[in-house]
């Protein structure tokens, strides 16, 4: 808690500079050069000119402060903690600084800055490596080749996905635009979101998830009475046919969209049973008539996340284009243990053998029916896991952008065992 004392300072410095019109003092190096500080506000860093700042060194400042986190992230060497010699340092003078093993040398030989050196060379070729490395495509050491998709819950999640490696968005979770207001977001206002986003990604796709709120996703914009047992309420797509305003002006948007963006599909999710999807093709069907457009090209898929649809996965796989499974819901639903219950974390587990049948029978399903499986719930960007699930069958993993390039690389280094 100490340590994230400088965020609120931090805050308050930005808040009284707005209030008295004081410009901020951004810090000013000329020159490449090791920025020497009692302590840096987060905001100093994130300023910070990186062709300038080869590294930072403060005698306060903790290793998980937020300063110490943007640093890292901007790839800024930095030593914290140095307390009692930094003011032994003048302006100008030459000092070596190894983030790698926390040292600051006052007076480094030829020899120790030569050294550390090339060992910067190497981390910065590493670096740039990794990052070319995971905008390839993936493939296991046995040459199977694995899908590796992003889950984004905005247009601003779009760039990072794309930077990050991502081949297409596997969910796009609708809610941010039904809760960023006190009123529904329009027919337009959602055509012009989803048309962009498709836009951004060419001809990769973007899997749109239909609303998906009710349980721990309260929505301000339409109030709903509260349940005894929220998670086993009427929540996503139970909500969306209770309350078809909700659904059918998201489902013109999208099919509006998808005229434009054949990259566009749709995935309805918290779907049990076939009659739940039978009723949303109705009505996408209906408002694609109305609006003189083909629902027919547009693919229909649905997350298994409960584990009725695991059960009826069958019958559904012949309904549907294609099945994500969203571990987050099928976890907590398959263990009978609310996902956001601290005092349940062991049972919440995805690695559990009932959790894993459940997936592998969606396998199975989608294998049998020729349609394709993904996972979008957390366990797809957990490395840990790649390994069970490329085995399993699984060859498509959509996850958040920060976590692609980790997946790529572990994918990259996996056998899948037959
Ligand atoms: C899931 O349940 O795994 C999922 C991806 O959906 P959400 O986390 O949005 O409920
Ligand atoms: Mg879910």
């Amino acid at each position: 808690m100490r340590e994230r004392e400088a965020d609120v300072q931090d805050i308050a410095r930005q808040v009284m500079m707005e209030m008295t019109g004081e410009p901020a003092a951004a810090v000013a190096i000329e020159q490449p050069s090791i920025l020497l500080a009692r302590d840096l506000m987060p905001s100093d860093v994130a300023g910070l000119d990186t062709a300038k700042v080869l590294g930072i060194c403060l005698s306060e400042g903790g290793k998980t402060s937020h300063s110490a986190i943007l640093a890292r992230a901007m790839g800024i060497p930095a030593l914290v903690k140095a307390r009692g010699c930094l003011e032994q340092v003048t302006p100008g003078q030459m000092v070596t600084l190894d983030g790698f093993a926390g040292l600051l040398w006052f007076a480094p030989s030829a020899a120790v800055s030569a050294q550390l050196a090339a060992q910067r060379d190497a981390w910065q070729a590493e670096q740039h490596q990794a990052k070319q490395r995971a905008l390839q495509h993936a493939s296991t050491t046995d040459g199977i080749s694995v899908s590796v998709l992003a889950n984004i819950g905005g247009p601003d999640d779009v760039r990072k996905a794309l930077d990050s490696g991502a081949e297409g968005v596997g969910l796009f979770r609708t809610e941010f635009l039904f809760q960023r207001s006190d009123s529904l977001p329009t027919e337009q206002e959602q055509f012009d979101v989803y048309c962009d986003i498709a836009a951004a990604l060419g001809d990769q796709p973007l899997t749109i998830r239909s609303l998906d709120v009710g349980g721990d996703k309260p929505l301000a914009a339409f109030p709903m009475p509260s349940e005894d047992n929220p998670f086993l309420g009427v929540r996503g797509v139970r909500l969306c046919l209770k309350h078809p305003e909700l659904l059918v002006t998201q489902l013109r948007a999208i099919l509006r969209a998808h005229q434009q963006h054949r990259n566009i599909q749709l995935m309805i999710p918290m779907v049990a049973r076939v009659d739940e999807v039978r009723h949303v093709k109705a009505l996408l069907q209906r408002e694609a008539d109305a609006l003189g457009l083909d629902a027919s090209t547009l693919p229909v898929g649905i997350m298994i996340e409960v584990p009725a649809a695991v059960l009826n996965a069958d019958a559904l796989a012949a309904e549907v284009d294609f099945f994500s499974i969203g571990t987050n819901d099928l976890t907590q639903y398959v263990m009978a243990a609310d996902r956001g219950n601290t005092e349940l974390t062991d049972l919440i587990n995805y690695f559990d053998p009932a959790v894993l049948r459940a997936i592998e029978m969606t396998c199975a399903a989608g294998g049998k029916a020729g349609i394709p499986v993904s996972m979008c719930g957390e366990m797809a960007g957990d490395p840990k896991a790649t390994q069970q699930l490329l085995n399993i069958g699984l060859r498509k993993f959509s996850a958040s952008a920060s976590l692609l390039p980790a997946l790529k690389a572990q994918i990259r280094q996996t056998a899948v065992m037959k």
